[in-house]
């Protein structure tokens, strides 16, 4: 069989088909367009024609491939974990854009998944002291394969922890001065959850599903506030529809310069607030709350 051949029979979009070709056999666009008569041997057309099946069945690629870039780097991926959308790269930026490459701030990764936000904060800030919570160990052992390969050996572990957003935290944990979270949002019986049945249902509507998605991000608005620093932010993504429900939560709890941005389509997808500078909220409030549960 020629590359043509597969290429013409394999009932993927091209993207995804030359994707396979360049991962799983090594072939490249310009090869594939300067010699499509080359034939492709039995065990590449095996492998090959495994990950098509996938993902005519609706497979994302990232699983198929194992990895997904994500803010410049390449995250390694599997079922256990929200395949790193792009739009969640605004959510590092907003911390990024915060300080310099030398700073040292504590930040604070909710549901962190892949790791791919705790990573990438931790790569673009050596010093910074990055924590990351999730409530899957399978997803924390991604997180944890993901520091390990992509930071270099010098710079201070992650700190990952399992548990139930801020109740994960020991007693000991410093306040932070930007707390971020792509928590679960998708509201139970959302139409789109059909197409996203490859990734972890955990992941996309949380353990409790609630009717409007929000049922996770009051929890951390709840809460998290204790947490900051003063002049600290909090900052969430959410839905595409969500916006204005996280805006009034935030301001709810008494957070300032409240204000949403706009993803790569131009959606407010991102809500933000920070702690102001007077009164700090007690740090046992949320050590003391019902959800408590480590
Ligand atoms: N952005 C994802 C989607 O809509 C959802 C991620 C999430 O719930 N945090 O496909």
């Amino acid at each position: 069989m020629t590359l043509r051949d597969w290429l013409n029979g394999c009932a993927l979009a091209r993207v995804d088909a030359l994707a396979l070709l360049r991962e799983l056999a090594g072939v490249d666009h310009a090869t594939v367009l300067a010699h499509p008569l080359r034939a492709l041997d039995a065990a590449a057309r095996q492998r090959l024609d495994a990950a098509a099946a996938r993902l005519r069945d609706g497979e994302p690629l990232a699983y198929v491939l194992g990895w997904r870039e994500f803010h410049g780097l390449r995250l390694q991926v599997n079922p256990a974990v929200l395949v790193p959308r792009p739009d969640t790269e605004l959510l590092v930026d907003f911390v990024l854009q915060r300080y310099a490459a030398g700073d040292a701030p504590n930040l604070l990764d909710l549901g962190t998944g892949s790791g791919a936000i705790a990573v990438s904060l931790a790569h673009a800030l050596p010093a910074a002291r990055v924590w990351a919570v999730d409530a899957s160990a399978a997803a924390l052992e991604v997180a944890q394969a993901n520091a390990r390969a992509l930071l270099p050996p010098a710079r201070a572990p992650l700190r990952l922890l399992q548990g139930d957003w801020l109740a994960a935290l020991p007693a000991d944990a410093p306040r932070f001065d930007c707390i971020v979270s792509n928590p679960p949002y998708v509201a139970a019986g959302d139409p789109h959850l059909p197409a996203l049945r490859h990734e972890p249902s955990l992941a996309l509507v949380g353990a409790q599903p609630s009717a409007d998605g929000l049922a996770d991000l009051r929890r951390i608005v709840r809460d998290a506030p204790a947490h900051l620093s003063r002049g600290g932010w909090l900052a969430l993504e959410h839905g595409h529809d969500q916006a204005r429900a996280v805006r009034a939560l935030l301001a709810a709890r008494g957070l300032q310069q409240v204000h949403s941005l706009k993803d790569l389509a131009g959606i407010a997808r991102v809500s933000a607030g920070r702690l102001g500078s007077g009164a700090m909220p007690p740090r046992n409030a949320t050590r003391n709350g019902i959800w408590q549960t480590s």
